[in-house]
C-alpha cells in the first residue's frame, strides 16, 4: 500500500557558523536559495504528498511569495520555526496530517531521489529510518587537547537528512524533547528515548550539510560542474 508522506524541510536555524548576512537556508547557492534546491527535489518526487517549509518566523511571508509555482501541483505550506531545531520539526509536524513524515535539512541541497526511495523502502520493517554513511576516517574520544579510546569505527555511522517518522510516534516522542538533558540535534535521537527502534538506510555523501563557507564553495563547485 502506498504510504501518505509528508516532507518537512527544516529551514529556520540561523546558520552562525556560515558567518553570511541571511539565515542559512536563504543563502544563494546556485542562483536558488538553498531551501529551494531540496524543496524540488522533493516536489519531483512521486511518494511525497506536500511539502511543508519551516522558515524564521520573519521569512515566512517572503517564502510564500517565492515558493508560488514552483512545486508544481504539489501544495506547499510554509511555517514558522522556533529557536531549538527539534521546535522547528515541531511546528511542520503540527502542520502535517499526513501518517508518515519526512524530516530533511534545508542545508542538504543535495539529497536525492535514490536516498528518499532507500529511506522509504526500510519504512517497511522500522516505525522510524534515518539516511546515513558508512564512517571512513578513525574515530576518537578526546578530552581538551588529549587523545582518549579509539572507536570501532564499523560500529558506527554519520547521521543524515532525510529521516522517515510516523507521524503519531514524532508527535509523542516531540513532546518529550523539553525534558532531555540535552537537546537533540536530530529527530532520530528523540526516538531512541521513547524505545523506539530506528532503521539505517544508505545515505550518500554527497547529501553532506552545509555548514561552513567552505562547505559552500564545494557545493558551489558540485553545481558549476553538473556533478549536482
Ligand atoms: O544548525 P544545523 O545546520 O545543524 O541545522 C540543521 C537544519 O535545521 C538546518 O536546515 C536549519 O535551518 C534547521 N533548523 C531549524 N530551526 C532551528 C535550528 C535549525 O529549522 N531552530
Amino acid at each position: 500500500m502506498t504510504k501518505s508522506i509528508d516532507a518537512i524541510i527544516v529551514a529556520a536555524g540561523s546558520g552562525q557558523r556560515l558567518r553570511a548576512e541571511v539565515p542559512k537556508a536563504f543563502v544563494s547557492l546556485a542562483g536558488k536559495q538553498m531551501y529551494v534546491h531540496s524543496l524540488l527535489r522533493f516536489a519531483a518526487h512521486s511518494a511525497i504528498n506536500r511539502i511543508i517549509v519551516v522558515v524564521p518566523m520573519a521569512k515566512v511571508e517572503e517564502t510564500k511569495t517565492a515558493i508560488k509555482g514552483l512545486a508544481g501541483p504539489k501544495e506547499i505550506l510554509v511555517v514558522a520555526g522556533g529557536k531549538h531545531r527539534w521546535q522547528s520539526v515541531q511546528n511542520g509536524v503540527n502542520a502535517s496530517g499526513a501518517e508518515w513524515v519526512m524530516i530533511h535539512d534545508a542545508a542538504r541541497p543535495f539529497v536525492s531521489e535514490v536516498v528518499i526511495n532507500a529511506v522509504i523502502a526500510l519504512s517497511d520493517r522500522y516505525n522510524a529510518v534515518i539516511a546515513t554513511t558508512p564512517e571512513v576516517d578513525t574515530i576518537r574520544k578526546f578530552v581538551g587537547d588529549r587523545a582518549l579510546e579509539t572507536l570501532d569505527r564499523s560500529s558506527v555511522v554519520r547521521v543524515q537528512t532525510p529521516q522517515l517518522f510516523l507521524r503519531e510516534n514524532l508527535v509523542s516522542a516531540l513532546d518529550h524533547a523539553p525534558f532531555l538533558a540535552t537537546t537533540p540535534t536530530d529527530e532520530a535521537m528523540l526516538m531512541e528515548t521513547s524505545g523506539i527502534p530506528v532503521g539505517i538506510a544508505p545515505g550518500d555523501p554527497l547529501n553532506f550539510k552545509i555548514t561552513t563557507q567552505e562547505d559552500l564553495a564545494l557545493a558551489e563547485a558540485l553545481c558549476e560542474k553538473r556533478l549536482r
